[in-house]
């Protein structure tokens, strides 16, 4: 996949590009990753690439010419394989289905604002619009940042085993079951007993349960939205059973 990034501050992509699997899946081409500094598309004689707001108010606007002067250089913009991504606090959050959409296109684009933010007429230029919380942050450089990683890992080749982002949280519309390795007691906490079994239906069957709990405790939203199959509903019943069983033991 071709990624092409379109920031003021470049260097603030070395370490988390550069390093670990995405650094790994750069040097082995299955990632190529471009960052352009837009500034130096600006035909102003200090290069500047932000002026103040028409109507008055606080803070600096990115102007349209360098931005787009730099897309129309770098992308064929009428390209349907190529997402020009704009980050921005105002738009669809982004999530793992975000992803996995993403993931498949052959190019993308991101865009990173600054300051007050854009100019508005850049909106027109560009085919998504992402936010990673609703929260401001100083820039779209964490952001574009935080959606090359979740994307990236989900290209054939960035991470070795697919199944280990397949039963990641989310992936499948439910929290992920959770982990225990070495040492079988550690304080006292003992790892569970069927973990160690080698049973692998009865694990799987473990993990899917917990899995459900876990989903069910702690993010029910994602519980309304996801089709439960015959055995699911089976282990989501026992779950509730058990947990009317716990809050009653709780109560006496
Ligand atoms: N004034 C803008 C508003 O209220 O919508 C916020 C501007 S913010 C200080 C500067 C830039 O940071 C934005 O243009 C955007 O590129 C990026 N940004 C900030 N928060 C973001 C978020 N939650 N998700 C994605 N991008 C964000």
């Amino acid at each position: 996949m071709e990624i092409k990034i379109f920031s003021l501050f470049p260097e603030m992509f070395d370490g988390p590009l550069g390093s670990s699997l995405l650094g790994k899946a750069r040097s082995k081409g299955i990632l190529q990753i471009d960052i352009i500094n837009f500034r130096a598309y600006s035909t102003n004689k200090h290069h500047a690439v932000d002026d103040y707001p028409f109507g008055g108010g606080a803070g600096m606007v990115l102007q349209p010419e360098p931005i787009i002067s730099a897309l129309r250089s770098n992308l064929n913009l009428h390209d349907p394989e190529t997402e020009i991504i704009l980050l921005s606090p105002q738009g669809a959050v982004f999530d793992q289905e975000a992803a996995r959409q993403l993931s498949q296109k052959k190019q993308l684009a991101f865009i990173c604002g600054h300051y007050e933010g854009f100019d508005e007429r850049i909106r027109s230029f560009v085919t998504r619009e992402y936010s990673i919380g609703d929260y401001v942050l100083t820039g779209g450089e964490l952001p574009a940042m935080v959606m090359i990683d979740a994307i990236s890992r989900l290209i054939p080749g960035v991470i070795k085993e697919q199944e280990s982002y397949e039963d990641d949280s989310f992936y499948h519309g439910l929290l992920e079951y959770p982990h225990y390795t070495r040492p079988q007691n550690f304080e006292g906490m003992e790892v569970p007993e069927i973990l160690l079994s080698g049973h692998h239906e009865n694990i799987r069957k473990w993990r899917k349960k917990q899995s459900l709990r876990r989903t069910l405790l702690r993010r029910p939203d994602l519980l309304e939205q996801y089709e439960l199959n015959q055995e699911e509903e089976g282990l989501l019943e026992e779950i509730k059973a058990e947990l009317t069983l716990e809050q009653n033991a709780d109560g006496e």
